[in-house]
């Protein structure tokens, strides 16, 4: 229902008008009230322009429209076509042109925040923001212009920061040798590994990420001169130092790094950081089943990324003239099946297992990419954090079709490294036996590891099916998730089409298991 007190939209009138906020209100033209504007946004025309379909917006691509006949707003994330609300507004074009192409929560807010915009603008949603704009701390900013005079030599290293900003946030030197430069980061914290560094060194510029919790702190420089190819990354895991080897083009010597780029030495919220992406190369693509395939990427010779387990990262790709972007969840090019040595991490290639919608949008063209083609693959994301698995006795996982991503390195990490692991059950549901993923190797996993059971589940099988059907219910969960003794530490995680993770949790709930023992895979 919509919910608009009339003094917001008042009827047109030729005369212009200050609303009690101060707010200025412009005449309106004929049959542009509000009442022709819930006509029109009832007539079924496409207010989007992209057919009723949602998509996910960068920061750039909001940027792009900016102007009356193409404008797009972001409120509290939600990104809007307003172009066709433009003449209906009470408050003119000019007040919704202040927020064109940017987030206009803010200005939003200040002026009318009480009105129900999402059933307001219902109908001109593009999509949600990928990521939150960035607002560095000013104590980082100002960090940062000396940090900028330190680099190119104005000021002596021990100037750099302030005493107690210097405490908590790592920082970083770097040396040379006359066919190397070597950058060392000091994070200032136990246990880092591989999974919590991701760099990139491409055409001079070197940027370095490094996760620590919820904070990511970032050196990002134009190097001053050309460097080969290939880098390093070397962690030494327990005094949290990480070091970056670059190889040098020519052996000269370096004067300084080089030119430090708006984000470099910052820490911050992980979460306030923008997504980076970097291009890879389609290496191969096989066959999962009849809609799904294996994809793998080659991440660049100068890249260091591994996807941490639970997590997932982002394609982007450029469809019909705009940037559209999903996220993915990784896996590994087969199921653990020879437990001799864990997987071989080498890092250099990313596995995606994409199920190919016949009316997808960003999958009908990832479907069309030919090996050697480029695709944009961001950095991780995700909130699952292995030490939630670290101490678990029973694992159980429900997945639903490609919820079954974020299950491969989990069952990877646990069946090999976990050792007080004691049952892993997946109940894996699907409609018909042909879209099972990985079945024979699932089959295979149960066979080898007594640990590990499997249970299929169809929602539309045919006659010949003598295993389990039905959805996923709460009698379905009280038979297959049990504790395999009355205390023992249970995970249960979940994935798959979002009212089917919605209903597990609410079923688990009510079956009795808390909070802290179930996990949601979600965006
Ligand atoms: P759209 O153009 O958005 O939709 C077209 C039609 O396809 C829809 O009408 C519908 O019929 C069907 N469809 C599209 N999306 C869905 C959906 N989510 N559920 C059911 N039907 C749908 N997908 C994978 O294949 N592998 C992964 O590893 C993977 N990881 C993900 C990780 C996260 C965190 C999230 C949130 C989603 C993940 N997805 C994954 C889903 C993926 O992001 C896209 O939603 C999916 O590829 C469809 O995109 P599309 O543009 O082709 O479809
Ligand atoms: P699908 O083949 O359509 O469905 C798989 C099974 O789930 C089927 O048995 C289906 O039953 C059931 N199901 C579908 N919708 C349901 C609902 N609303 N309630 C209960 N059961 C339902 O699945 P898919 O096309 O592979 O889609 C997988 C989903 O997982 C996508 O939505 C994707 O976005 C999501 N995913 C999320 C992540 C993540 O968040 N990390 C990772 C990977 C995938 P029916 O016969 O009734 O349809």
């Amino acid at each position: 229902m919509l919910n608009v007190p009339p003094q917001a939209f008042p009827a047109p009138s030729s005369q212009q008008r200050v609303a009690a906020s101060g707010r200025a209100k412009v005449p309106l033209k004929p049959g542009r009230s509000l009442m022709d504007w819930i006509q029109l946004t009832k007539s079924g025309k496409d207010l989007t322009g992209l057919k009723g379909r949602l998509i996910e917006v960068t920061e750039d691509e909001l940027a792009k429209h900016n102007k009356k006949e193409d404008c797009w707003i972001c409120i509290r994330g939600f990104v809007y076509n307003v172009t066709p609300y433009m003449e209906y507004h009470p408050g003119g074009e000019d007040e919704l042109m202040k927020a064109a192409g940017t987030d206009g929560t803010d200005l939003f807010d200040q002026v009318h925040r009480w009105v129900n915009y999402e059933s307001m603008l219902k109908e001109c949603l593009v999509g949600r923001m990928t990521v939150k704009p960035v607002a560095a701390p000013k104590e980082i900013s100002s960090a940062l212009s000396e940090e900028k005079k330190r680099l190119n030599g104005m000021l002596p290293e021990k100037k750099a920061l302030g005493a107690s900003a210097k405490d908590l946030t790592p920082s970083y030197d770097w040396f040379q040798t006359d066919s190397s430069i070597t950058i060392v980061i000091y994070t200032k914290k136990k246990e880092m590994n591989a999974e919590s560094v991701v760099v990139d060194c491409q055409d001079k510029r070197l940027r370095g990420e490094i996760i620590m919790d919820d904070h990511s702190y970032l050196i990002e420089v134009d190097l001053i001169h050309a460097v080969q190819e290939d880098m390093t990354v070397n962690i030494a895991e327990k005094v949290g130092k990480v070091e970056i080897t670059l190889k040098k083009k020519d052996n000269i010597h370096w004067k300084i790094l080089g030119h430090p780029l708006e984000s470099h030495n910052t820490f911050i919220k992980r979460t306030d950081r923008g997504l980076f992406y970097r291009k890879c190369k389609l290496a191969s693509k096989t066959e999962v089943t009849h809609d799904t395939k294996l994809l793998c990427l080659m991440l660049p010779k100068s890249t260091h990324l591994q996807v941490p387990t639970g997590q997932h990262i982002y394609l982007k790709q450029i469809i019909a003239g705009t940037e559209v972007v999903k996220p993915y969840t990784p896996v590994l090019p087969s199921l653990p099946l020879d437990f001799k040595e864990p997987f071989h991490r080498d890092g250099a290639y990313i596995y995606l297992m994409i199920k190919i919608y016949s009316s997808g949008l960003f999958t009908q063209a990832l479907d069309h990419l030919q090996i050697g083609d480029y695709i944009s693959v961001s950095n991780p994301e995700g909130n699952f954090k292995k030490s939630q698995v670290q101490t678990s006795e029973d694992l159980f996982l429900l997945a639903a079709g490609t919820g079954f991503t974020p299950m491969v390195k989990l069952l990877n990490f646990t069946l090999t490294e976990v050792s007080c692991l004691r049952t892993v059950k997946l109940i894996f549901f699907n409609k018909t036996e042909d879209d099972i993923l990985w079945r024979n190797q699932l089959e295979q996993l149960a066979l080898k590891d007594e640990r590990f059971e499997v249970q299929f589940i169809l929602s539309q099988p045919t006659k010949d099916w003598v295993g389990k059907q039905g959805k996923i219910s709460s009698s379905l969960l009280s038979e297959f998730v049990k504790r395999s003794r009355k205390d023992s530490k249970v995970l249960i995680c979940i994935c798959g089409p979002t009212p089917f993770t919605e209903q597990g949790v609410q079923y688990l709930k009510d079956l009795g298991y808390c909070q802290e023992e179930i996990h949601a895979f979600t965006a």
